[in-house]
């Protein structure tokens, strides 16, 4: 049993997003967030972002859930030469107000040309017109024949509707659907899903939203011109580690990997691109299984197995990357991987940041040791407080696998 003295100190909630012109002060120096150009970085964009993850800062890039990507451990005496750099490399609009502008994600098998390509061409367009949102507002286009975006957390999205899969990649077969709406609107074309869309963020914002700050707790009703009448279709998988039709999708282990390893991978000549994704996996475009791009197949430090259990982990940065954390979080996650059945989330303190949903096993670092959650939240209530790792490892074995 918990007593006064061991109730979990609240962490510090930041309402703000970090992005490469307005750095998060971390426990080991700035994270700096690149938001990549409709997903996806040229080759040469992304030895370029290797190279700033070297010399500026800890070698780390880390791939967010919102598939952005972020160099940690950043000076301040290096931010300027490091946002110069960024700028010459296409990473980083040089005008901070563009960069502040709402997230759009792109499912990442967009085809030049298709309705999710088209749709952010026309969306990006018009962003400058959206009202001012709360920062955490994400925009999500998902116009393939199966969308693969639900569970990402995003305030509007453009998908498909159930019928329109009838008529793959026709205009229309669309709807626009604001986040906690099971059903959206249709809508008849592309150009329709994005008007539609940048009208929804104006009535969000005069329907008092920015106090909700996300859409998901928004309690005024849908206005008349945006019915949510229509079911999307069913959603499609994420993209398996190992061939892909563009490439080859490798996985970053808790969503980070060093510089060295993403460099392998792209090294071969024959990698154009790559497309990041929302779930700590990278599509190498161009990479195949021939000896010209063996780089992407097996290079240490990603992962090339479906099968790999750190898929179904989470770690946050823990200490020292992060100034709440009191524990380090990624060797346990490391340590742990294969040893304990089922999904595990490691959490360097009760804020939860690397999974919002419960875990089989949660850990949660508090005071240096960890408290332990059983199929719940990092903020959920512990079964087991103050273990070090030998107790947690000992805890651990004597619980019943079904438990978890
Ligand atoms: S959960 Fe991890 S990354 Fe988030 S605030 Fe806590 S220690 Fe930092």
């Amino acid at each position: 049993m918990m007593n006064k003295m061991d109730k979990p100190a609240e962490p510090r909630i930041k309402s703000w997003c970090p992005g490469a012109w307005r750095p998060m002060a971390t426990g080991d120096g700035l994270l700096v967030r690149v938001r990549p150009h409709l997903g996806r970085l040229t080759r040469e964009q992304m030895l370029a972002l290797c190279d700033a993850a070297e010399n500026f800062g800890s070698g780390l890039i880390e791939l967010t859930s919102r598939a952005n990507l972020q160099l940690r451990g950043v000076s301040e005496a290096t931010w300027p030469a490091l946002m110069t750099f960024l700028v010459e490399h296409g990473l980083v609009d040089p005008d901070p107000q563009v960069e502040r502008r709402p997230q759009v994600l792109l499912a990442p098998d967009w085809q030049e040309g298709d309705a999710t390509h088209e749709a952010a061409r026309l969306l990006q367009a018009r962003l400058a017109e959206m009202p001012e949102l709360p920062d955490k507002i994400g925009l999500a286009i998902d116009a393939g024949d199966a969308p693969v975006l639900g569970e990402v957390s995003v305030d509007f999205r453009i998908e498909r509707s159930a019928s329109g899969t009838l008529q793959p990649r026709a205009s229309g077969g669309l709807l626009v659907r604001a986040d906690g709406h099971a059903l959206g609107t249709p809508v008849d074309s592309v150009a329709a899903a994005v008007e539609h869309l940048v009208r929804l963020a104006h009535w969000f914002v005069e329907s008092g939203g920015r106090e909700s700050g996300r859409m998901r707790r928004h309690q005024a009703p849908l206005p008349v011109w945006a019915p949510a009448s229509i079911r999307p279709a069913e959603a499609g998988p994420r993209p398996a580690l190992g061939h892909h039709v563009r490439g080859r999708v490798v996985g970053l282990p808790f969503g980070r990997a060093p510089a060295s390893a993403l460099r392998a991978a792209i090294e071969p000549t024959a990698v154009t691109a790559v497309r990041v994704t929302p779930w700590r996996r990278l599509l190498v475009e161009g990479a195949g299984e021939g000896a010209a791009c063996a780089g992407a197949a097996s290079v240490a430090g990603l992962l090339n197995d479906e099968n790999d259990p750190r898929l179904a982990m989470q770690a946050c940065p823990g200490a020292p990357h992060c100034e709440q954390a009191s524990v380090e979080t990624l060797g346990l996650a490391e340590r742990l991987a294969g040893r304990v059945e089922g999904s595990v989330h490691v959490s360097g303190c009760t804020k939860g940041c690397a999974r919002r949903q419960p875990a089989g096993v949660c850990l949660t670092g508090r005071a240096g040791r960890f408290d332990l959650i059983v199929g719940g939240c990092a903020d959920g209530t512990p079964v087991a407080t103050g273990l070090s790792e030998a107790d947690l490892l000992t805890y651990l074995e004597k619980i019943d696998a079904s438990r978890l």
